[in-house]
């Protein structure tokens, strides 16, 4: 560790890690600084993929999209609370954002579709293995090939201001204390969605919840920002998932590509109950009704091969099987002739295109017909923090009045507001490589 970079990182997720990528390809040095052992953050946990419009990955697969729609949508799903400014810059340098990590060599040429979305947009690698662990995995091999300074085990306390303007960090290193100046500042650091104080603070009905999230997500970065005048904004705004096993110690998310395969929610007794792929917000509402019982997503193998996350929570015990339906329910503890009717009714649904029971118009390509099938049990679990920093969209950190911190950027979860009052599936790591490009280049600009 050096006690100078141009720009200093603060967070190795998705955001930090593309920032990084991108600040060096114009010839900045920075550091990356990241206080858990392992490098990744919650973006390792993604599972959907990266959305994104007007793609060329989209066209090789006949889906032709609009930036207005994605607007749109996105806008509709965050119940008109998205800040617009931010929105617009989002859905407008997403499809560069995956040219750009085509660039890379990071390709996502597969599409599945989330919750809130009228059409096939968010792209995934064609493994179909979650995008979480893939994108962190091919971003470090860039990180590898730049020799960008990447610590684990760093965390960092404070910012360091002088005559206005950012100057560097105070860090604890295993070694001990340490100040790193720099010209600029990125915050990167995520949410807090794993942090009980935090959120009791903004969400009381929200603090025995579990959480997906890994535990360093703990608001820091909101916090530095916060005690040098930074502006909040959407604190409260926190999304709970609908479908969060959680009968273990450990709360697995279980990702929304296996709704948008085909799988469908049913109640403990095998009767839907809802649009599965209704926006996260809804379909959490319809679980909670159902009175703390939870809820089981069903589906078969046609589905399940679709979807490479569920050999591993297979793997771990987290899928009951059947050969068939009655085999499934008894070891669901489903009622049989309920389930048998409800995948009945719903095949009939797929086969018509016209689901009359719950209007569900996606995710509706393949029945639920080729045995074995398989039920997983879950409920909502704290799992995205909307609220944050508000920036504009230079990624520049705003204070009280609006107006830019000098040299302090944000981008990634720990920012507020692109979401509004529900993030759609699959917008946070588009979110993360979109804003984490845009800071890499705002901090070349802004030190120019
Ligand atoms: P994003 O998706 O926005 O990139 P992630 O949650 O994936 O966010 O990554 C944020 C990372 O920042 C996490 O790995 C987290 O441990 C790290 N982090 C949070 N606070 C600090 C801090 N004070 N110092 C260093 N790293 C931090």
């Amino acid at each position: 560790l050096k006690p100078n970079y141009d720009v200093v990182i603060i967070g190795s997720g998705g955001a930090g890690l593309t920032a990084a990528i991108q600040a060096h390809e114009l010839g900045l040095n920075p550091v990356i600084l990241e206080k858990m052992p392992k490098i990744g953050g919650n973006t390792t946990r993604a599972s959907s993929g990266m959305n994104a419009a007007e793609t060329n990955v989209q066209l090789h697969h006949h889906i032709v999209d609009s930036f207005g729609d994605f607007y749109g949508e996105t806008l509709k799903g965050g119940g008109g609370m998205n800040n617009q400014a931010l929105l617009k810059f989002f859905t407008e340098h997403s499809a560069l954002a995956i040219d750009w990590l085509a660039d890379h060599g990071i390709k996502l040429d597969d599409l599945t579709i989330t919750g809130g979305m009228s059409v096939m947009r968010t792209h995934r690698p064609s493994s179909m293995a979650p995008i979480g662990g893939f994108l962190v995995t091919e971003l470090l091999k860039q990180v590898a090939a730049d020799q960008l300074p990447l610590f684990t085990d760093v965390k960092v306390d404070e910012l360091l201001v002088e005559a206005g303007k950012i100057s560097g960090v105070k860090a604890t290193t295993p070694d001990g204390a340490v100040t790193i100046t720099a010209g600029a500042v990125l915050l990167a650091t995520g949410g807090f969605g794993a942090n009980k104080t935090l959120l009791g603070q903004y969400r009381d009905d929200l603090k025995n919840y579990q959480t997906t999230n890994q535990p360093g997500a703990t608001g820091d970065g909101i916090l530095l920002a916060q005690a040098i005048g930074a502006k909040l904004v959407d604190m409260d705004q926190v999304q709970v998932h609908p479908t969060v096993q959680q009968d273990t110690d450990h709360a697995y998310l279980i990702g929304e590509a296996v709704r948008g395969e085909g799988a469908i929610l049913v109640d403990n007794q095998g009767a839907r109950f809802v649009n599965e792929l209704d926006t996260r917000k809804n379909v959490t509402a319809a679980i909670d009704q159902l009175g703390g019982t939870g809820a089981y997503l069903i589906f078969d193998r046609g589905i399940r091969d679709r979807v490479k996350a569920v050999e591993f929570y297979d793997h771990i015990g987290l899928v009951k099987t059947g050969t068939d339906l009655e085999a499934l329910a008894t070891a669901t503890g489903l009622d049989a002739a309920t389930l048998k009717q409800t995948v009945a009714d719903w095949n009939q649904a797929v086969a018509n295109h016209n689901d009359a029971a719950f209007n569900r118009t996606t995710g509706m390509d393949r029945d639920i017909a080729a045995g074995p099938f398989y039920s997983i049990h879950i409920a909502p679990a704290v799992h995205y923090t909307m609220g944050g920093i508000a920036i504009n969209p230079a990624t520049q950190v705003l204070n009280q009045d609006e107006r830019p911190i000098a040299g302090l950027f944000a981008a990634g979860e720990v920012v507020g507001g692109l979401h509004g009052n529900n993030r759609i599936g699959g917008n946070s790591i588009a979110e993360t490589v979109i804003f984490g490009r845009q800071a890499g280049q705002q901090m070349f600009k802004y030190l120019q």
